[in-house]
């Protein structure tokens, strides 16, 4: 971020006394600058219909157990920096990783990401291929529930870990709220109170057969939170306008 501002900047001023693109070693610097962000401990827990990896990162050994996903939708991208801004502004929270163990699934559909697609490399909707008794057959929800890797994985990972809230990154056309299933009201409200999104009850949108927010929410009766990002928001701004209400819901408090 320093050498792009230095690049933008160097037409206009000298930059710090080196060249923005001169490596580190070169200048006598240690390679690792004290204003680094930490490194993400990720491990791969499963792979995509592509051979991508779906990687998972824990943070905290707190009793309460929360799940972050960061996206299921390829071609919402729009929670991507809460994901990896995530890590460090949970630990910086005063008792957090004592309270918390967070899970953070990175992103629940790494093909439909690289490729810029809703569904996954086979044109399935993930979000439509979970064992919730809505679950609709179709070329585009799959033939069964779970009949996609990618959906597996998320499936696999909640039943093992049972979290007592799960968070899902999406982002809706023209409109931004936060929508829950199960007993997740609560969750959904103290969200509202440290944002400005409104809040959005399953019924009154559209219709998700076999959605995670159906299967978790109704079938698991685990909380969940579906947070839909204006379509299209600078994920720099979605994570600004979000974090306090993120970090509350982790918390519960
Ligand atoms: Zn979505």
């Amino acid at each position: 971020m320093r050498a792009l501002s230095c690049l933008l900047l160097s037409s206009l001023v000298a930059c710090v006394g080196f060249h923005p693109l001169e490596p580190s070693w070169r200048r006598g610097r240690p390679v690792e600058a004290a204003a680094q962000p930490a490194v993400t401990p990720w491990t791969t827990v499963g792979y995509s219909v592509e051979g991508r990896p779906l990687r998972v990162s824990r943070h905290g050994s707190g009793p309460r157990r929360v799940l972050w996903v960061g996206g299921i939708h390829g071609d919402e991208r729009e929670g991507s920096v809460a994901t990896a801004e995530l890590p460090a502004a949970f630990a910086a929270v005063p008792g957090a990783t004592a309270a918390v163990t967070l899970i953070i699934l990175e992103d629940a559909n790494p093909d439909g990401s690289a490729n810029r697609t809703r569904g996954n490399a086979r044109g399935v909707d993930l979000n439509r291929n979970y064992p919730a008794s809505n679950f609709l057959a179709g070329k585009n929800y799959g033939d069964a529930p779970l009949d996609q890797p990618e959906a597996r994985v998320l499936h696999d990972l909640i039943l093992a870990e049972r979290p007592d809230l799960v968070i899902v990154a999406h982002a809706w056309r023209g409109d931004y709220f936060i929508n829950f299933d199960g007993p997740a009201g609560p969750m959904a409200e103290l969200f509202a109170q440290r944002s400005n999104f409104p809040v959005k009850a399953s019924d009154k949108f559209a219709p998700t057969p076999g959605s995670l927010g159906s299967w978790v929410g109704r079938t698991l009766g685990l909380p969940i939170l579906t947070l839909e990002y204006l379509r299209g928001t600078d994920p720099e701004i979605g994570w600004a306008n979000t974090r306090a209400a993120i970090l509350a819901v982790i918390l519960g408090r």
